[in-house]
């Protein structure tokens, strides 16, 4: 799927759109997210163009990858998650729900987050 500079963190990361930044570097943007799913909700992104946790994956330089996981865990730890824990979720394309076609991975924190998934279906 071909990268699509409309979508709403390309915007973001064009200062189009307001956010609630809690972190920024050359790479890298996270900020909470608009509709809280738990107490500590927040989106963090990397700022080259990626559609999905695939193309980041398969396309970005292994550095890249390497600098943008480390700077998930140490938002976590910024956000004083580290203990008691919280959860990381990247949903890729439809069947993962993907709703913004930006590469992003949540973390959700504040409270226990019980099962992992969603058990609607096997
Ligand atoms: P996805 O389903 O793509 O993994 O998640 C997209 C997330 O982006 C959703 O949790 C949604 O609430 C969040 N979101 C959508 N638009 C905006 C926005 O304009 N600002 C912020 N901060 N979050 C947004």
């Amino acid at each position: 799927m071909a990268y699509d500079s409309n979508n709403v963190f390309a915007k973001i990361l064009r200062g189009e759109i307001p956010n609630s930044t809690v972190y920024e570097d050359d790479e890298v943007l996270a900020f909470h997210d608009l509709n809280p799913q738990a107490p500590v909700h927040v989106l963090v992104i990397p700022k080259g163009e990626y559609v999905s946790m695939d193309d980041f994956s398969k396309d970005a330089p292994p550095e890249v990858i390497a600098r943008f996981f480390a700077a998930v865990g140490r938002i976590a730890r910024e956000l004083g998650l580290d203990e008691p824990g919280y959860r990381l979720l990247a949903n890729c394309g439809a069947h993962g729900g993907q709703e913004v076609p930006h590469f992003h991975v949540h973390v959700f924190g504040g409270r226990p987050l019980g099962r992992m998934i969603a058990r609607e279906r096997a």
